[in-house]
C-alpha cells in the first residue's frame, strides 16, 4: 500500500512536470509545422525532405500532447457528467478511423443516466486512447463492444472487449509504463496517460487479456466522482 502511494505522488510531480513541459514545446512546434508547410508550397525541390519533417514534427506533436494530458485533473474543473454522453461524443469522434480499418464499434448501455463528477476533457481522452488501442489492435477487422453498467451501489464500470491480436501474459506488469509500446509508431504513453487520469477521479482500471483471442479493459469509476 504505502510504496503504491510513494508511486503515485513520483507520478504527481513528474506527471505534473512532464505536462507543464509539454505545453511550453507546443507553441514554438506549432509554428515550425506552419512554417515547414508554408516552406513546402514556395521551394520545388526538396519536397521529400519536407515531407520527412512533416512526420517527424507530427510524432512529436503525438508525444507532447499525450504528456500534456498527463496533467493532475484539477478539482476545480471537475463537474457533472452523463458518462453515457461523453462515451457516445468518443464513438462519434473515432467512426472514421472505426470505418477504414474495418471495426465495427458496439455500445450497450444498462442504465438510463451513469452522471459522474468528472473532467470532461480527460475522461474522453481515456477512452479515445483504449478504444484506439482496440481498433489498432485488430488488423483485419472486428468488433469492438462497449458495455456501461453500475457495479455494486457505489461504482460505474465500463468495458472495452475487442477482438484483436491480445497481450502476452509477461506483457500485462509492463502496460502503463512510460514508452512500453509494440507498435511501429506508437508512443507508449496512451496508456499511462488512462491509468493518471483514472487515478486522478479515484477509479482503476482492469485489463485481461488472451493472446490471439483479444482484449478487455474494464474502466471502474465512483458513482458523484
Ligand atoms: P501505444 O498505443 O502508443 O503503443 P499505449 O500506452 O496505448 O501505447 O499501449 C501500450 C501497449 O499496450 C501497446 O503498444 C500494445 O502492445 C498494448 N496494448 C494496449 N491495448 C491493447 C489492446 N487492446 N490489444 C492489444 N494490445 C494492447
Ligand atoms: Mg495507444
Amino acid at each position: 500500500e504505502e510504496e503504491a502511494l510513494i508511486q503515485s505522488e513520483k507520478l504527481s510531480v513528474v506527471g505534473q512536470m512532464a505536462a507543464g513541459i509539454a505545453h511550453e514545446i507546443r507553441n514554438p512546434l506549432t509554428s515550425l509545422i506552419g512554417f515547414s508547410k508554408f516552406l513546402k508550397t514556395r521551394i520545388d525541390s526538396y519536397h521529400d525532405y519536407f515531407d520527412i519533417m512533416l512526420v517527424e514534427l507530427d510524432r512529436i506533436n503525438s508525444i507532447v500532447q499525450e504528456f500534456m494530458a498527463l496533467a493532475k485533473p484539477q478539482a476545480n474543473h471537475f463537474r457533472h457528467h452523463d458518462l453515457i454522453k461523453i462515451i457516445q461524443s468518443v464513438l462519434t469522434l473515432l467512426e472514421t478511423q472505426a470505418i477504414i480499418n474495418n471495426v465495427q464499434l458496439k455500445a450497450e448501455y444498462r442504465v438510463e443516466t451513469a452522471m459522474l463528477l468528472c473532467e470532461e476533457n480527460q475522461m474522453k481522452q481515456v477512452f479515445v486512447n483504449v478504444l484506439k488501442n482496440a481498433i489498432e489492435s485488430m488488423p483485419r477487422g472486428g468488433t469492438v463492444s462497449i458495455t456501461l453498467k453500475s457495479a455494486g451501489a457505489r461504482n460505474f464500470a465500463v468495458s472495452i472487449t475487442d477482438e484483436g491480436i491480445g497481450i502476452p501474459e509477461e506483457q500485462l506488469p509492463l502496460l502503463g509504463g512510460p514508452f512500453f509500446t509494440t507498435k511501429e509508431s506508437g508512443t507508449g504513453l496512451g496508456l499511462m496517460v488512462c491509468y493518471r487520469i483514472i487515478q486522478g477521479h479515484h477509479g482503476k482500471i482492469d485489463i485481461s487479456s488472451s493472446s490471439g483471442r483479444g482484449t478487455t479493459v474494464t474502466i471502474t469509476l465512483p458513482k458523484n466522482g
